[in-house]
């Protein structure tokens, strides 16, 4: 971790590289061409950098060993959450508020391109407290976050009780987090597969387990399952298995690892519950169709991707002991999923020494969030534009000698 003089310093380059960075995303340049790509592993990551690099011109191809969009994209819950999330380390936070920033124009094109709408919902995010010890904190983030001069409202009972009728009489006190919200990730998936399809991106399920291949100094391409496919550009997108992606020296491989999460969905009416909400040890994220989503464990068992009966019971209990009007809804669905975690707790992000092959991976609880910004940020590199922001997220940065969450 960075010590106190170094982490003030950090954050003060992060805020003036983050700040142009924000200047470019909102003015894209006149992008050159950006040649053959390929990309292992078809998450939101590699499909939101396919859709990206495709966009701008390149010839892309996206292989992955199982179904697109069906890892930890499809696992999660889909919230876009920088502030509710508590992420300590500046960077990241910003890169997060970049990227919530970029929402709205990605699935915009993402919908235009595919005629899928991914359910984007920006208008407000609720945590609730049940006691008044939990009030008291809430109240004091919130008073710390206003200071910072970020879009957080106190809500007293009949307030919260407007925002989200469900939230019944044991509520105590609520804030809001006005600009969160959250997209249906398994929509945006089917989204951006079929918009990569549209704009000639060849994604290939099943491909096996894809390897590297290089020569002394730089990538040339990728072994599948169908043989070998040439490529001027590499990228790692494999989520918590980028660490298993073989033919790479072992420098270039990143220290990511899985972290289990567990979910299950209840069967709402549709419109019970309008924004999500986070109460104690867990969080309840509705869908368009009436879904309630109730997340997430975070479980540290290598990759065992098992639904477990202790797992399911300690985010039930949770989220009866809020609201207990849960309690007669049907369970429709429970599921696990692997988040691609790394010691630090950051992505990485960019170039590895082994020239033209680029990381996108690591985004542990914030995949889904981070997707738009990673892919813009990828594609820059792929061009060669030079991104000081890449800096703070390569493969190079120290990390913490043990893993911690
Ligand atoms: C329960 C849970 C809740 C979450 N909630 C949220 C949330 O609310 N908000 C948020 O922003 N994030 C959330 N996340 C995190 C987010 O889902 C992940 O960070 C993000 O989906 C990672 O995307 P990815 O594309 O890197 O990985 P994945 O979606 O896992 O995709 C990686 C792909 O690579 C493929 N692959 C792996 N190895 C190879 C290989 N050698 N060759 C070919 N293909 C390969 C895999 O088959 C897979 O399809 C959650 C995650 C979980 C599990």
């Amino acid at each position: 971790m960075l010590d106190k003089v170094t982490a003030k310093s950090a954050m003060k380059t992060d805020t003036t590289e983050i700040i142009t960075s924000m200047k470019r995303f909102r003015e894209p340049p006149v992008r050159p061409h950006a040649g053959d790509v390929a990309i292992v592993g078809a998450g939101l990551i590699g499909l939101s950098i396919a859709f990206e690099l495709a966009s701008r011109g390149a010839t892309v191809r996206v292989y992955d060993a199982a179904e697109p969009a069906h890892g930890a994209s499809w696992a999660g819950a889909g919230m876009l959450a920088p502030l509710t999330e508590t992420i300590k380390d500046e960077s990241l936070r910003r890169l997060c508020e970049l990227s919530l920033r970029a929402y709205p124009a990605f699935t915009q094109a993402v919908t235009a391109a595919s005629g899928i709408d991914a359910h984007l919902r920006l208008d407000g995010l609720i945590y609730a407290a049940f006691d008044s010890a939990t009030r008291d904190d809430l109240l004091m983030r919130a008073e710390r976050l206003q200071q910072r001069g970020f879009p957080v409202r106190t809500l007293d009972h009949r307030e919260a009780i407007a925002f989200e009728p469900v939230l019944g009489k044991r509520l105590v006190g609520a804030i809001l987090m006005e600009e969160e919200g959250h997209v249906d990730n398994r929509r945006l998936g089917r989204a951006l597969s079929a918009a990569c399809s549209a704009l000639g991106v060849a994604v290939k399920a099943g491909a096996g387990h894809v390897r590297v291949k290089h020569d002394q100094r730089k990538v040339l391409g990728v072994w599948t399952d169908d043989g070998f496919f040439a490529a001027g550009v590499v990228i790692n997108a494999a989520g918590a298995w980028a660490a298993r992606v073989e033919g790479v020296p072992p420098d270039c491989v990143p220290p990511v690892f899985p972290m289990k999460g567990q979910m299950l969905a209840l069967a709402l009416p549709p419109a019970l519950i309008r924004h999500p909400i986070w109460v104690p040890d867990a969080y309840l994220v509705p869908r368009e169709d009436g879904r309630l989503l109730i997340g997430a464990t975070v479980e540290d068992c290598g990759f065992d991707s098992r639904v477990t009966a202790a797992g399911i019971h300690v985010l039930l209990d949770a989220a009866l002991k809020a609201l207990p009007v849960l309690n007669d809804f049907a369970i429709t669905e429970t599921w696990a999923g692997l988040r691609p975690a790394t010691p630090d707790l950051k992505p990485f992000i960019g170039a590895t020494p082994l020239e033209r092959y680029f990381l996108a991976t690591g985004h542990f609880r914030n995949g889904i969030l981070l997707a738009p910004v990673t892919a813009t940020l990828i594609a820059d590199a792929v061009e060669g534009q030079e991104d000081e922001t890449l800096r703070l997220f390569a493969l190079q940065r120290s990390q913490p000698e043990h893993a911690h969450v």
